[in-house]
């Protein structure tokens, strides 16, 4: 039974709106495009193991908790986790393209691209061996410690994987329902209920990990980001404010509340809190006031006294 479904990373939301925001020629844009694929990679080969346990029927009790993360002191961030009355199962999917090298002393993942080029990235051995000391240090805060078991899922089986070492578990997603239902789980040490229990403690204890704001992470300032209101329909034009609503400058389209993906941006991007100059600036507002109203209109929440007030997302 899946207990916490996956969704879309809002990262690729915000490495988007940082696209649009940079210039052509910003020396960072291709780091941000990078992270962009990178992030859209993960999602897609996560959505491809979700795909392959669609039909996940084992003989025995178990909990899914799909993209799962943990904030510190344990910094968990697992793609999914299956609890079952006798251990616990972390799975991580690489889908990474090119031949995929597993790499000792010191470990590392070197994925060979069709040109020959070679990448270097953290070893999802290591990455698993931290997850599962982490996850340990979880698990004894619940009372429930169980073993845990890791899995690395190659996301697509065209992918060539070499030299993984013999003590690490990699299968490729079509693999994982069929292993996962043969295998023989050691005898339970929790109960039904303590299974159920120990999934609600999960969670409890859950966090989304936090990505925002973006621009602090690529060191771009403020004044590297393009400010206004970006045309919803043609994705080309800047919006102008009119009386009543905005219109673009390009597809001439006319809305009302195009500027709230404007200040979306702005948390994904600047900083979690804005104050009413800032949105002025940032959206166009041509006044405090409007900008106040319309931040109380878009959910923001005031804190802090008169002269320093800012407003932030509510949660
Ligand atoms: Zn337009």
């Amino acid at each position: 039974m899946i207990i916490k479904h996956r969704e879309k990373p809002v990262k690729i939301a915000g490495y988007e709106a940082f696209l649009k925001r940079l210039s052509p020629n910003h020396p960072k844009k291709s780091a941000v495009k990078n992270n962009l694929n990178h992030a859209k990679a993960g999602y897609g080969g996560e959505v491809r193991l979700d795909g392959a346990l669609e039909c996940f029927d084992p003989p025995y009790a178990h909990l899914i908790l799909q993209d799962y993360s943990l904030p510190t002191p344990f910094n968990i961030q697992v793609d999914t986790l299956v609890l079952t009355q006798s251990c616990v199962f972390l799975l991580e999917v690489k889908n990474i393209t090119g031949k995929l090298q597993f790499k000792q002393n010191p470990s590392a993942l070197h994925p060979v691209l069709a040109d020959g080029k070679i990448k270097s990235y953290k070893s999802p051995i290591t990455q698993m061996n931290d997850a599962t000391m982490q996850m340990q240090a979880f698990l004894k805060t619940t009372g429930c410690p169980v073993p845990i078991a890791s899995i690395i899922v190659i996301a697509h089986p065209s992918q060539i994987v070499e030299d993984a070492p013999h003590a690490a578990r990699v299968l490729s997603a079509g693999e994982v329902n069929f292993y996962l239902s043969e295998m023989k789980l050691p005898n339970p040490i929790l109960s039904i209920e303590e299974l159920h229990r120990l999934g609600q403690t999960f969670l409890n204890a859950h966090q989304d990990y936090q990505s925002f704001p973006l621009a602090p992470k690529f060191q771009i300032e403020l004044s590297e980001i393009e400010p206004g209101v970006f045309c919803p329909r043609c994705h080309l034009g800047k919006m102008e404010r009119t009386k009543v609503a905005w219109e673009c400058e390009i597809c001439r389209l006319i809305s009302r509340n195009a500027h709230s993906e404007a200040l979306n941006d702005w948390f994904m991007l600047i900083k979690s809190s804005i104050n009413t100059a800032e949105c002025c600036e940032f959206i166009g507002l041509k006044s405090l006031d409007t900008a106040k109203h319309f931040l109380i209109k878009s959910g923001c929440q005031p804190v802090g006294s008169r002269r320093y007030r800012h407003y932030i997302q509510q949660q």
